[in-house]
């Protein structure tokens, strides 16, 4: 959560926030600042069964960058459910640019000797089959991005796709959105991981953000039984719900600024470039 870098009242207690004093919740205009003591907490676990007590399994890349279309895969981590794991680095084939490097610390020569990407596309591609065939759900923090440069870099080699359209997802930054409509502000997994008291130790590490993304998963499940459906199926369309209205609110506020609008999209994928 961020602090408050100019002084304000609490939107709760009325109280003077001096800068640094409390914390600083959304963006702009529909921003806030809360005292210390009434930062926004996430409501108490529940006791109920749902998706999230159940085997669930987990995904993160790192890249060469942002763009799902263009962009190649460094490093991966496919956390199972049952403690079998994929984690290891491919050589991408084409330069890492700086800018990545910078967020996940990995270069040009740490992935030198590493594989070509197409043993470890196989791999996946099986592993998710495998999720697909015992309806265990995949936790993806941000699929539209993961799912899609999965899909894009097996195409890329022309290797078979998995049952994508029979895959369960829980994705914990459109659920995040979901609940809270982006009341709180944009919300990384660093932000979403520490709202939900889940240490993060090496954020931009795959395995890392693999096993918090799950941890988070579970978190959200066990805490927002009125809003989170306890069937991933039914999980799932209310995800493409959510992911279309944080597009459609993003649009509102373009729309106002004269900005580019956003086209909906179609998660767990990115829209067409
Ligand atoms: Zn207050």
């Amino acid at each position: 959560m961020r602090q408050n870098a100019y002084a304000g009242q609490c939107a709760d207690c009325g109280v003077e926030v001096g800068p640094q004093g409390g914390f600083r919740i959304g963006f702009g205009e529909d921003g806030f600042t809360v005292c210390a003591e009434h930062r926004p907490t996430p409501p108490p676990r529940g006791e109920h069964e749902g998706w999230h007590t159940g085997p669930l399994a987990s995904l993160d890349f790192e890249t060469t960058g942002v763009d799902p279309w263009s962009d190649r895969i460094v490093s991966y981590a496919a956390l199972g459910p049952d403690g079998r794991d994929l984690i290891g680095r491919v050589n991408p084939q084409v330069p890492i640019p700086d800018k990545a490097s910078a967020i996940h610390g990995l270069r040009d020569a740490d992935v030198a000797a590493a594989p070509s990407p197409v043993v470890a596309l196989r791999e996946l591609s099986a592993w998710v089959d495998d999720l697909v065939a015992r309806w265990v759900p995949l936790v993806v923090f941000n699929a539209a991005f993961d799912l899609t440069v999965l899909r894009t870099e097996l195409w890329r080699y022309r290797l078979s796709q998995p049952r994508w359209d029979a895959l369960l997802v829980i994705d914990p930054f459109v659920v995040d959105y979901g609940i809270e409509r982006g009341r709180l502000g944009s919300r990384r997994l660093v932000d979403v991981a520490d709202y939900y008291g889940i240490a993060i130790e090496n954020a931009h590490d795959a395995a890392c953000d693999a096993r918090v993304a799950r941890d988070v998963a579970i978190e959200l499940g066990a805490r927002h039984r009125r809003v989170i459906r306890e069937e991933a199926r039914l999980a799932m369309a209310q995800q493409r719900f959510w992911a279309a209205r944080r597009t459609m609110d993003f649009n509102r506020f373009a729309m106002r600024r004269g900005r580019r609008l956003e086209p909906i999209p179609d998660w767990p994928f990115a829209p067409a470039p």
